[in-house]
């Protein structure tokens, strides 16, 4: 589904990503670890197409195509979805409106007309009911005053909403309390299935304890430098990266 092939990327010709390589299937969910300031988050903006980064070599395809040329816009309406990027306050804008909104653009990219109105709220309300949300949550005000934890229920009731074929969930922040990781966590377990897949990128094993991945790579210094299952992420977590960077040399 996700290929990605000896990518190169830098940033004010400092290269941060140096030759990743990385396949996804549908039906998969892949882990990515690493210590702090290892590519983690960059890697994800460029498969999202976050034109701050220049990539200099290697290629990224969808389902086949390559997408490394296209717009994040382009790339969204194929199926990526990114965690975080829409975290803005649009204030009058409420969680519904703005996904209903994003639906219909995805749409007319596709050359479709809007989803009709009561497809759309009957979709509203599977989602949301799938995901436990409150009604009040949905008339609120997109990100205004919004808890961390609220933040992640609207990324997960947009990936919900969305469908995308991949969904990458850069778990950046390390002050997300227990409460946003089971949100996180309750939601990808809810919303994966064997036409999707799902990549964690995160600096800390918890989350792991909740979404189970199939496979864990651990990125440093700009290159995936192991691969493993499961077990990868305990024995990091007991370990540390230390015995990795030993282990390369
Ligand atoms: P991680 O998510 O693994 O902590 P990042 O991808 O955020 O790592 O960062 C990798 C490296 O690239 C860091 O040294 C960081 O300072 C640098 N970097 C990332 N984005 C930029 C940018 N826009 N401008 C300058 N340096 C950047
Ligand atoms: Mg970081
Ligand atoms: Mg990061």
């Amino acid at each position: 589904m996700l290929s990605i092939k000896n990518l190169h990327a830098s940033v004010e010709d400092k290269e941060i990503l140096k030759g990743i390589n990385l396949e996804v299937k549908a039906g998969e969910v892949h882990a990515i670890m690493g210590p702090n300031g290892a590519g983690k988050s960059t890697l994800s903006s460029i498969i999202a197409g976050n034109e701050n980064y220049e990539v200099s070599q290697g290629e990224i395809f969808l389902d086949n195509e390559e997408i490394s040329e296209l717009a994040p816009e382009e790339r969204a309406h194929k199926g990526i979805f990114l965690s975080f990027q829409y975290p803005v306050e649009i204030p009058g804008v409420s969680v519904t409106n703005f996904i209903k909104t994003a639906i219909n653009e995805s749409r007319k990219a596709k050359g479709l007309e809007d989803m009709p109105a009561n497809e759309m709220l009957k979709k509203i309300r599977e989602k949301s009911e799938l995901l436990e949300m409150d009604k009040k949550f949905l008339s609120r005000s997109l990100n205004q005053g919004f808890s961390g934890g609220e933040k992640k229920r609207n990324e997960i009731f947009q990936m919900a909403m969305l469908e995308p074929k991949i969904a990458i969930l850069d778990e950046t922040d390390s002050g997300l309390d227990i409460d946003a990781l089971r949100i996180v966590a309750n939601g990808v377990n809810k919303l994966k299935s064997k036409d999707n897949a799902v990549v964690v990128i995160t600096h800390y094993q918890r989350l792991l304890e909740y979404i189970v991945p199939d496979f864990v790579h651990v990125l440093m210094d700009g290159k995936i430098v192991k691969s493993g299952t499961a077990a990868l992420a305990l024995e990091l977590e007991e370990k540390g990266y230390d015995w990795i960077k030993a282990e390369i040399q």
